[in-house]
């Protein structure tokens, strides 16, 4: 097996804050694993919060490439229990090798992913379109610009009520919101039952990601289904969020890749959690990996192509929410640039 990577920076079409800052551009990381003249790509965006910058995976890749080569690839599974082994502090790095290892077995099997799981699109949800933090006016514009059947609308500041309410004057569109833990347990119990009112369908991580006792009574008393993101990160974070938290946000990169992600949507259907697997603004690349798992999930959270004004991949499109799966093996995904 043959590793190449290159690392990107993409521009945003509007600059993106979220109630921990403001980023301009998403650097990213994509490999590509070539075997047998098969090639399959697999990205990881770097998400400073999370710090595990670009040049972080790009080391550790270089350092153990040899290894992450030598393996004589069969199947995607036991490739991420190596790669998992390999680098047990780098869980971008292995979503990227393991997204890579899957697009290549799609490949190899002639099939997409979603075909080899035996999955119906038909039970796909729409994705949701996010409105990042700013002014009440340029929310709306952003929110004018893009008719959607649902928005994801980021929260967590002094006005947040003043904000939703504003939004929901110009759409009936579902609303979810996202507080990226910027709320106090009293801001949460205050502001939930007026976002309720609001027609907000869900809350995204309302506190802290350790505030596991403020989680607790406001479980108890939530009106509305809350959805943690920052506090579970990995399968090992979901008994934590049992009596929590009534679902889980599963992004590729935090969990370390498609082959975790799918252990923990099976258990959190057995735990009778709720399950969303959200984006890190990737490209279209990694958010048709998100595509193949979405049939088997509640809510889908993958505009990161819509909210990024360069791609490096043709892999899904978008018509009004629903997901369009592009032709092709594996992740059916073409490279516009590798
Ligand atoms: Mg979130």
């Amino acid at each position: 097996m043959k590793v190449s990577y290159k690392i990107y920076n993409l521009p945003f079409k509007h600059p993106f804050t979220i109630s921990k800052g403001t980023k301009s551009h998403q650097p990213s990381l994509v490999v590509e694993l070539e075997y047998f003249g098969l090639k399959g790509y697999g990205e990881a965006p770097a998400i400073s919060y999370y710090n595990i910058p670009v040049e972080k995976m790009v080391a550790d890749l270089e350092a153990k490439k040899m290894f992450v080569e030598k393996f004589s690839f069969s199947d995607p599974e036991r490739y991420w229990h190596y790669l998992h082994h390999l680098f047990p502090q780098n869980s971008f790095l292995v979503c990227a090798l393991d997204m890579a290892g899957w697009d290549l077995y799609g490949k190899m099997k002639r099939k997409q992913l979603h075909e080899l799981w035996n999955l119906d699109l038909e039970n796909t949800p729409p994705t949701d379109f996010t409105i990042g933090l700013d002014t009440i006016e340029t929310m709306i514009k952003k929110l004018k610009e893009k008719p959607w059947p649902i928005y994801k609308i980021k929260v967590g500041t002094d006005n947040d009520m003043e904000m939703v309410a504003a939004l929901r004057k110009e759409t009936d569109a579902v609303f979810r919101v996202d507080a990226n833990a910027g709320w106090t347990l009293e801001q949460a119990l205050q502001k939930i039952p007026a976002l309720k009112d609001l027609g907000v369908e869900f809350v995204e991580q309302p506190l802290a990601k350790d505030n596991w006792d403020g989680m607790k009574i406001l479980y108890e008393q939530s009106a509305l289904p809350l959805i943690a993101d920052e506090s579970c990160v990995t399968e090992a974070d979901m008994l934590t969020c049992i009596k929590h938290f009534h679902g889980i946000n599963i992004k590729l990169t935090k969990c370390s890749g498609i082959t975790p992600a799918k252990r923990m949507i099976q258990k959190a259907r057995e735990l009778n959690m709720r399950v969303m697997i959200g984006c890190m603004n990737e490209s279209s690349l990694g958010s048709a990996a998100i595509a193949q798992l979405a049939p088997l999930l509640d809510y889908v959270d993958m505009d990161g192509p819509l909210l990024l004004s360069e791609d490096i991949a043709t892999g899904v499109s978008f018509n009004y929410g629903k997901i369009i799966y592009r032709e092709g093996y594996g992740l059916g995904v073409e490279m516009k640039d590798f």
